[in-house]
């Protein structure tokens, strides 16, 4: 059994997750863009992103909140 959280500030659900990051990927929807969590704390909390289904790669943003990462190209839709 998997316990979800919900973040306050990002509105992110997310399971326990601590060395590499899954966000939803803006090309294919699939939550498939991998990133690697342990080094984004020193990218001012934001890293690269690259997706396993579709090859594509994106921007990843990790909530300084609840620690959770989101990819910063769905997050600031302009
Ligand atoms: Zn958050
Ligand atoms: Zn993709």
């Amino acid at each position: 059994m998997t316990i979800d959280y919900k973040c306050a500030r990002c509105f992110n659900v997310f399971s326990d997750r601590h060395f590499f990051g899954y966000v939803n990927c803006g090309y294919c929807g699939e939550e498939m863009v991998i990133c690697d969590a342990v080094n984004i704390e020193y990218n001012n909390n934001y890293i690269r992103g690259y997706c396993l289904n579709c090859d594509n790669d994106t921007t990843v943003y990790k909530c300084p909140k609840c620690g959770q990462f989101i990819n910063a190209k769905l997050f600031d839709k302009t």
